[in-house]
């Protein structure tokens, strides 16, 4: 009975019976996996309230500062809530941090100086700190400032080069930076536990080396995070995970008191560092999205394995595939031909909530080398935890897609985007 009403509604968004039922029938299979995720959400919810409760979070802390900012009641408490949380010694957790390049630039830069060197042991960064780090030339990269940069990239299985990080390993090599999720890239994602190794291996060459995660898209995948496995500090952006779809901006940072309180001394300014920064009408937000966050990123992550089942199914290449384990929220689906990732773009575009009758085109976006197209009807602009697709123009023309709010949102963009494929012939169910 429903289930008729559900497949008619269904219909009424031009989504045919059989791209419906083929879902469906995928569907069925998911679901012990889908308990799993819901069990990882409630023990993060847990914790989430935890530190809330530890922290005496009140009516207080919502109230609007200005100006300066000086003791802000509630900016100074959602930082002990996630240093809290994340077993770290401080955080910065700003709207002044505009978004997760930024908040990575900004712990890079406080922490190095001139003639340090910074080591990546996994591989080619995110695309944007390419011109932070200076990879690519860039006015104001940490390259004009004199730090030296080394990466080593993973071996052909994925796995950790130990012997040539061992050798890159030198008496420069101050920060060393990994990035939990592929990002951009078709590498896999690392867990928070293979981090831990790999900042052992290090630590034990070099015991005063910073570490640092990026760890955009993969919080609350898993039940620990980097800090936990000896990181010195973990960065990543307000308009993904943590921020739980309604910050509407933001960064944070979280770590080694040191680390946090160079960051701050670079946000702000030498000798102001913490004690200034107004968290203005927002901060109540940040705490709201906290709260949603670990349901959030469960729904995001069915989505991911949704999308993974059903295009594997119908032939093309996804990672992670349908049965892997999950470290992030990314679902990467290579369509082979620039028409595929289009198309799956318009889909998700076309279920949006917001800007659902506009079709997505290729541009080019600040920051990155090759076209884009971009599919986000988002209630934030730009945010990635709320259904999105995006991904270069060039081969293997993958379609990065990630978030959803909700599950239900998800599952619709997922099956508007095979509906789409199905029209331009890309698939035959
Ligand atoms: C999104 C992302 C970034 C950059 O964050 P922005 O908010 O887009 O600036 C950096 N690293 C990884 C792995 C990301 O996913």
């Amino acid at each position: 009975m429903l289930e008729d009403i559900v497949k008619k509604q269904y219909k009424e968004f031009g989504i045919d019976e059989d791209v419906y039922e083929f879902g469906k029938k995928v569907l069925e299979d998911l679901k012990p996996r889908f308990d799993d995720i819901d069990k990882v959400a409630e023990i993060n919810h847990l914790r989430v309230m935890k530190a809330f409760a530890k922290n005496r979070v009140r009516t207080e802390c919502f109230n609007t500062a200005t100006g300066y900012g000086y003791d802000d009641v509630g900016r100074d408490t959602l930082e002990d809530v996630y240093a809290d949380l994340f077993h770290g010694e401080a955080a910065l957790v700003r709207p002044q941090i505009t978004c997760g390049t930024h908040a990575l630039a900004l712990a890079l830069m406080s922490n190095l100086r001139p003639g340090d060197e910074l080591l990546s042991p996994v591989g080619k960064p995110y695309d944007t700190l390419e011109e932070v780090i200076g990879i690519r030339e860039s006015k104001g990269s940490l390259a004009e400032y004199g730090i030296s940069y080394r990466q080593v990239d993973l071996l052909e299985d994925g796995s950790f080069d130990y012997e040539t990080i061992k050798k890159a390993i030198n008496e420069k090599t101050r920060l060393v930076t990994i990035q939990r999720s592929k990002g951009y890239a078709t590498r896999p994602t690392l867990s928070v536990e293979s981090i831990g190794e790999l900042i052992s291996f290090v630590k034990n060459i070099k015991p005063d080396v910073i570490v640092m995660v990026d760890n955009c898209y993969g919080e609350f995948v898993e039940t620990i995070e980097p800090l936990d496995v000896g990181a010195d500090m973990m960065v990543g952006s307000l308009i993904k995970n943590l921020g739980g779809g309604l910050a509407p901006i933001g960064g944070y940072i979280v770590g080694k008191k040191e680390c946090i309180d160079n960051a701050a001394y670079r946000l702000t300014s030498p000798g102001l560092g913490k004690e200034v920064g107004a968290s203005l009408g927002v901060i109540n937000t940040f705490y709201q999205g906290l709260f949603f966050a670990p349901t959030v990123v469960a729904s995001a992550l069915k989505g991911a394995i949704f999308a993974a089942n059903i295009y594997e199914r119908l032939g093309f290449d996804v990672h992670p595939n349908a049965t892997e384990p999950r470290y992030d929220i990314i679902q990467a689906i290579s369509f082979h031909k620039p028409e595929g990732l289009i198309g799956f773009c318009e889909g998700i575009q076309a279920a949006a909530p917001v800007d659902s009758y506009v079709t997505p085109e290729p541009w080019d976006m600040p920051g990155y080398d090759d076209q884009v197209i971009m599919a986000a009807g988002a209630f934030i602009q730009g945010s990635s935890i709320e259904l999105s697709a995006d991904g270069p123009l060039r081969a293997p023309y993958t379609a990065f897609f990630q978030g959803g709010l909700t599950w239900n949102h998800a599952k619709q963009g997922i099956l508007t985007s095979l509906q789409k494929l199905k029209e331009k012939g890309m698939v035959t169910l």
